[in-house]
């Protein structure tokens, strides 16, 4: 039995990933606290099984950048359709912005 040591959630042994939120379990047989591993280390074989965290990570940020180009778009519209263009440039300058900043 392995407990999630996000939610609390107990898991079978067999599972790498806790079933309620999906948070990376460590196996209490291998004898490593969650502390003592390197958190860049990879957790290979397992890593692609159903949807890990990262995956989901990476489907949000994929998500976010399609909101920030269907901001960009709405307002480029806008600007085209009243043939005033200067909303256009602070809005792609604070789109670039969040973009460095949140690192997408
Ligand atoms: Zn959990």
């Amino acid at each position: 039995m392995i407990t999630c040591t996000k939610c609390g959630e107990k898991n079978s042994d067999d599972t790498r990933f806790c079933t309620r939120c999906g948070w990376k379990l460590q196996s209490s047989q291998r004898g490593h606290p969650a502390g003592e591993i390197p958190a860049d280390r990879p957790l290979t074989p397992f890593r692609h099984q159903g949807m890990p965290a990262d995956v989901q990570r990476d489907l949000k940020r994929l998500i976010e950048a399609s909101a920030y180009a269907v901001i960009l778009a709405g307002v480029a519209v806008a600007c085209w359709w009243q043939h005033l263009w200067w909303p256009l440039y602070p809005t792609v300058g604070a789109l670039a912005l969040l973009v460095f900043f949140r690192r997408l």
